[in-house]
């Protein structure tokens, strides 16, 4: 097993960086796993930029795709109607963080809420977030693996701050969601019209 570091997680979990890696492991393909860690790797060194706690930037980055290979059915058993009628017309992409979080409190037994949220809104950003879900959410667009046209913006723009990482991150998005005629997730609107316009509506 690729371990990178020695960050242990404990007591943000009561399991050890080990057995963490290995219930993570055991939830996705080996491909997302390589990913997961590449995720944890720039979160570290952002939270390191940015004198974060870098013990929770670690492990919201371990567990941030935690669910993204679970069955929609295991998902819809922790969801309430509302949630049903908001998040599934979205699909997979969209529920697995903000459902994922309910199974990563159950099942990896964390309850730190800078942690959960982190994970909650990593795929579509929030008006509200923390230091450490600001760094998840850049860490997940910036990680060594990605490639896309743009990414070498994205990491210089990360760095020069956590607000305009966000910002950028979100304008991409937005455009690039729309350009594919993609269906735009609320938040991630609201977000948007937030960071980039200083625009609250609610
Ligand atoms: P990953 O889990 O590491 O693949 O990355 P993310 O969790 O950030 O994103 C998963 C996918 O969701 C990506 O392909 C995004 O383009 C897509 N996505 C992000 N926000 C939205 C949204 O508002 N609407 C839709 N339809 N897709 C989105
Ligand atoms: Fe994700
Ligand atoms: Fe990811």
């Amino acid at each position: 097993m690729d371990i990178m570091n020695n960050i242990d997680p404990r007591p943000l979990t009561p399991y050890t960086r080990d057995v963490l890696l290995k219930k993570i492991k055991a939830q996705m393909s080996s491909h997302r796993f390589e990913h997961v860690l590449r995720v944890e790797q720039a979160a570290i060194e952002l939270a390191q930029h940015y004198e974060v706690n870098v013990q929770k930037a670690s492990l919201a980055a371990l567990i941030h795709d935690y669910a993204k290979e679970r069955p929609q059915s295991d998902i819809e058993d922790v969801m309430t109607p509302e949630e049903k009628a908001l998040i599934l017309p979205f699909g997979n992409n969209i529920w697995h963080g903000m459902i994922g979080a309910k199974l990563a409190q159950k099942e990896l037994e964390i309850q730190d809420t800078e942690v959960l949220e982190a994970m909650k809104y990593h795929t579509t950003g929030h008006v509200h977030m923390s230091k450490v879900a600001q760094i998840l959410f850049l860490a997940d667009y910036i990680e060594s693996g990605r490639t896309f046209d743009g990414v070498e913006v994205a990491r210089k723009k990360a760095y020069e701050s956590l607000e305009v990482g966000v910002q950028f991150k979100l304008q991409r998005s937005v455009a690039f969601l729309a350009s594919k005629n993609q269906p735009i997730f609320p938040l991630t609107l609201e977000a948007y019209n937030a960071w980039n316009h200083h625009i609250i509506l609610k």
